[in-house]
Order: C-alpha cells, then sequence, then structure tokens
C-alpha cells in the first residue's frame, strides 16, 4: 500500500504537547513550558524494542518488563495551541523550529513498519494526501527519509544522556517507579510528567538561573490560563509545582 502526504503548513495540527530532541528543547527554552514525559509501553507493540532500546525497561509484578520512553516535550495543555503559532496560522519559528515538526507526520521514536496510522490527517487537518503529492511511505517502508532519519539520528544521540539520568532517578525515587507501574498496567496506558529542571545537571554548561528565569513566566502564564479549568486539573498542578521550583531557583542565586 502507498501513503502520499505534503504538509501545507496550515498550523491545525500545532497544539497540544510537542516531543523535542534535547538541542531543540534548550533552543527553544525562551518559548516552550519544557516537561519531561516518561510514558511506558508494554510488550507486544511494534515499536517496544526500539522503545526499550532508546529508553529503559522496568520490571512488572507479572515478571514482564515495560519499556519506558523518556522525551522532553513542550507540555502544552491539549487543544492549547502551540506558543509559536501566530493567530494566521503560520509558524513564527518556521526556519529553526524542531525537527518534530520537520518529521511530521512521520515519527522517528516508532518502528519504520509502524508508522500507517500516522500518516492518516485528522479531520479538519489541511494535509495533502493525494496521489500528486510526495510518495512517503510504501509497503510499511520510509520513502522520502532524510527527516525521518535526522529524528532519529536525535534520539539515539539523546538515549546517551537520558538513559542514565533515567536508571538514577528510578534507583532514587521509589514513587516515581510506582507511578510508571500504575501506568504500564492501565488499559488505556498514561504517562508520568517530570520536571524539566531534574535533567539540566546532564546538559553540558546550562546556566540553571538563566534557564529558570527563562522558563518561569512561560510555565506561570500556562498556570494562568489553566487555573479553575476542570478538563486541565492535572496539567495545572504541573505548571504551579514547576514555576515553584524555578522560583525557588532564581531566589537561591548568589
Ligand atoms: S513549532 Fe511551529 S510547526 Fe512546530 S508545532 Fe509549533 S507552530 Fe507548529
Ligand atoms: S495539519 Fe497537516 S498540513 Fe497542517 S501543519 Fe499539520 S501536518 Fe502540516
Amino acid at each position: 500500500m502507498e501513503r502520499h502526504f505534503e504538509c501545507t503548513a496550515c498550523g491545525k495540527c500545532c497544539q497540544g504537547w510537542l516531543p523535542l530532541s534535547l538541542d531543540d528543547a534548550l533552543a527553544h527554552a525562551g518559548r516552550f513550558p519544557l516537561f519531561l514525559l516518561w510514558t511506558p509501553m508494554r510488550p507486544g507493540g511494534k515499536s517496544f524494542d526500539l522503545t526499550a532500546k532508546l529508553g529503559i525497561t522496568i520490571k512488572l509484578k507479572n515478571r514482564k518488563k515495560a519499556a519506558v520512553r523518556i522525551t522532553a516535550i513542550s507540555y502544552v495543555a491539549s487543544h492549547m495551541p502551540c506558543p509559536a503559532l501566530a493567530e494566521d496560522g503560520k509558524c513564527v519559528v518556521h526556519e529553526t523550529k524542531p525537527q518534530r515538526c520537520k518529521t511530521m507526520p512521520l515519527s522517528g521514536s516508532r518502528a519504520e513498519n509502524d508508522q500507517t496510522d500516522l500518516l492518516i490527517p485528522s479531520p479538519g487537518w489541511d494535509c495533502d494526501i493525494s496521489s500528486e503529492s510526495t510518495l512517503l511511505y510504501r509497503d510499511k517502508q520510509i520513502i522520502a527519509r532524510s527527516e525521518f532519519e535526522a529524528e532519529r539520528k536525535q534520539l539515539v544521540a539523546d538515549a546517551e544522556i537520558l538513559r542514565p539520568y533515567a536508571q538514577l532517578m528510578l534507583d532514587s525515587l521509589p514513587s516515581l517507579r510506582m507511578d510508571l507501574h500504575k501506568m504500564a498496567l492501565r488499559p488505556q496506558g498514561g504517562h508520568v510528567i517530570v520536571n524539566f529542571s531534574t535533567l539540566l545537571a546532564r546538559l553540558g554548561n546550562v546556566d540553571v538561573f538563566a534557564f529558570a528565569a527563562q522558563q518561569l513566566p512561560i510555565i506561570q502564564a500556562f498556570a494562568d490560563l489553566t487555573r479553575g479549568q476542570a478538563n486541565h486539573k492535572d496539567e495545572h498542578q504541573h505548571y504551579t509545582a514547576c514555576a515553584e521550583d524555578y522560583r525557588r531557583t532564581i531566589d537561591a542565586k548568589p
């Protein structure tokens, strides 16, 4: 089966969570509300082995293992627009947009033979899937490969940083391990959200005070936007706790 796809830059998918490479996260720290998303996956899925390779595995009570993907994200509350989306639907960082946006709709974090569903636009999206558009996928093989390869390369490089970080977090935070177990066993799956600041020490020469000063107004703006909204209760709690964390960091600056 063949799938054609071309992005017309309509901006209609530019909302909610946006996975980011670590370089993209740091490059856009002045714009996106950054968090870390931990996503457990039970055995059996086509992308299980890849997720285990790029992330870590945890033992479940039933003697099986879950693979856990750890990724930086722009943690925009569901259905809220990306902070880089202008009112006319254009991306204001088009020239430097994150690799995830360039690779869309393919995903470097999924196995090559596990992309089919991603090539079906959601209702209302203006993606061009006509036979005149780019031939992207044929018989579960990616044809136009350059952006997919670029994203996969970033994911492999990031895994070198994220895997030891994740192992240390699991060893020192039993509550994190328990939360991941709970999510792995839920039939509908789930995620655990962790403050991005927990990773900063592993990212080279990042000035933690400058980073906190960049992130605080962004995170606080999302805390304000989601205040009192029942459908954004969890997100609001994460924004509020994270803003408090950055306030403490800024106050501790010598
Ligand atoms: S960075 Fe640009 S292309 Fe990517 S989701 Fe945001 S607005 Fe869309
Ligand atoms: S909805 Fe489709 S056409 Fe519109 S920006 Fe997203 S990928 Fe591109």
